[in-house]
């Protein structure tokens, strides 16, 4: 295994980083990005609406469209923008609210990010990585709540490189619990990983382990600030590694990637930019966009004070105006909001603002799952606190009483829907038809398996008034899905799981 000193000055590949340049340059253009910002202060109200149009024709908006949405201050206009967010949302994703769960391996970091509880300067952290004994345990107990959708999340080190990321997502995989009634059992049927940016020859052994999305936050796309972040003598240090993190997983073949920002650490304007300019840059290049976006705000952290003292902290407001413009720029993306936000945000941003994602139940302590830790109780061990700890089921229930409707569906990526053809499925409207499908017959099982009597109440009427959506939906009688899509319904109701369509 390399010496932390080794892994520091041998990780970058250069040369993976400068085969993605176009015409020399960089797909983030600082100058260019503010005079974007610029040219769409006091937009023209005709203009919007006509910005507003073409995302309700699903379509991507260009630089210019998205400064001008940025810019909107007037509140009836923002409004309309909201109105309309919502509206692009509904037409690719209905009511539908996919669930997932963090699950921390290892908090060791060769790193120093100034506003992370893991960097490697904060000597008050306790530092572990979790067994492949201790992996199954904390899955078990991830299970046991309800999910089956889960993010692996780790610090960088020669500890937790590759090699281990692989093994403990198999390991993930092979953990089996018996469902209630004895007759099936549940699993974690798709792992996401977010963890430091890779060469490709790592990545593809990710790919090679079943990994769902690779996930790479940039956490700020202006450079000099970046610098300002993350010291110059670390791995993190190299802004344009991480940059290119998601085009070289494209070329390994890992193809549903996802990005993010840390809001709070620059401008809020700036960083929705970059995201898009990146969205537009993975398009370009692969044919393909980010399968969800990420705008989680900075957090207060063990030892670490930039959450209090940032100049660029993220108001409610703006992050409802970061959501909308998003929903709208990027209509096919998934729009994650985390349990990092507290409840009534986080409820808002999915019910009205067009996030499609999210997580509850969340632990981010090390081993925090199996022996059920309250986040005071292992403050030492997490990265940052959470504003939101309730249960998954308060969560599902809460959304359930909204008429949103869970969904753990996992199917597209095991059916081969995934990456360009997902997208293309999605644009024809016809991924959003199997996925309710899927919503329907995975928060079933859901219902039967876990749910309490209080969500179970509020849940059947939801899924009842979803079975006669669906069966008076042309689109299914016409394929000829409905017998197949009734038969399995009545079989998970008997007890049998992880049927899909
Ligand atoms: N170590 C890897 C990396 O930095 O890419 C992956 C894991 S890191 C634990 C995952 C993400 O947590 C980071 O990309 C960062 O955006 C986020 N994060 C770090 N500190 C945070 C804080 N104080 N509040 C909210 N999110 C934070
Ligand atoms: Fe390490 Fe990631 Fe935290 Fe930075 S954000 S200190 S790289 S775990």
């Amino acid at each position: 295994m390399a010496t932390v000193k080794d892994w520091t000055a041998h990780v970058i590949k250069q040369a993976e980083i400068d085969k993605y340049l176009v015409d020399g340059k960089d797909f983030i253009d600082e100058e260019k990005i503010f005079e974007e910002i610029e040219k769409g202060k006091n937009p023209d109200k005709q203009r919007v609406r006509d910005i507003l149009q073409k995302s309700l024709e699903i379509k991507i908006l260009t630089p210019d469209e998205t400064a001008t949405l940025l810019n909107v201050e007037d509140p009836e206009l923002f409004h309309e923008m909201q109105e309309a967010a919502l509206e692009v949302k509904k037409r690719v994703y209905d009511n539908r609210i996919v669930f997932f769960a963090p699950l921390y391996l290892s908090n060791l970091c060769v790193n120093s990010c100034k506003y992370c509880g893991f960097r490697a300067e904060n000597k008050e952290e306790i530092r572990h990585v979790l067994s492949m004994d201790e992996v199954r345990e904390e899955t078990a107990a991830v299970i046991d709540e309800g999910h089956k959708r889960m993010i692996a999340v780790y610090g960088e080190h020669p500890k937790n490189g590759a090699d281990y990321i692989a093994e403990s997502i198999s390991t993930i995989y092979s953990v089996r619990r018996e469902t209630p009634t004895g007759n099936g059992f549940n699993n974690i049927r798709r792992v996401n990983v977010n963890a430091a940016p890779m060469e490709i020859a790592d990545l593809k052994k990710l790919w090679r382990a079943g990994i769902g999305t690779f996930q790479v936050f940039q956490e700020t796309y202006h450079r000099e600030r970046y610098a300002e972040l993350h010291p110059a003598n670390t791995v993190k240090g190299n802004y344009r590694w991480r940059l290119y993190a998601m085009h070289r997983a494209m070329e390994a073949g890992i193809d549903d990637v996802a990005i993010g920002a840390l809001f709070g650490l620059y401008d809020w304007k700036f960083e929705v930019m970059g995201l898009l300019h990146h969205a537009l840059d993975l398009e370009r290049q692969f044919g393909i966009g980010p399968h969800t976006v990420s705008f989680p705000r900075m957090q207060p952290a063990p030892g670490s004070f930039l959450s209090e003292n940032s100049p660029y902290l993220v108001s409610n407001d703006a992050m409802r105006r970061v959501v909308a413009v998003l929903r709208l720029a990027i209509p096919y993306s998934g729009l994650i909001v985390t349990a990092r936000e507290e409840p009534n945000l986080k409820r808002d941003l999915l019910t009205h603002f067009g996030c499609t994602q999210t997580d509850a139940s969340s632990k981010l302590g090390i081993g925090a799952y199996a022996k059920k830790l309250k986040q005071e109780e292992n403050i030492e061990k997490v990265q940052f606190m959470l504003g939101d700890q309730r249960s998954l089921d308060e969560v599902i229930r809460e959304l359930a009483n909204d008429g949103m409707i869970t969904s753990f569906c996992t199917a597209g990526y095991r059916c081969g829907r995934t990456g360009d053809k997902i997208m293309t499925l999605l644009e024809k409207g016809v991924e959003g038809k199997f996925c309710k499908l899927n919503a329907v017959l995975t928060f079933r099982e859901y219902l039967n398996d876990y749910a309490s009597p209080a969500t179970r109440e509020i849940g059947e009427k939801l899924i009842e008034q979803e079975l006669r959506e669906i069966e008076a939906t042309p689109f299914f009688s016409k394929n000829k899905l409905l017998p197949t899509f009734r038969s399995y319904y009545d079989r998970i109701a008997r007890g049998e799981r992880d049927l899909y369509m």
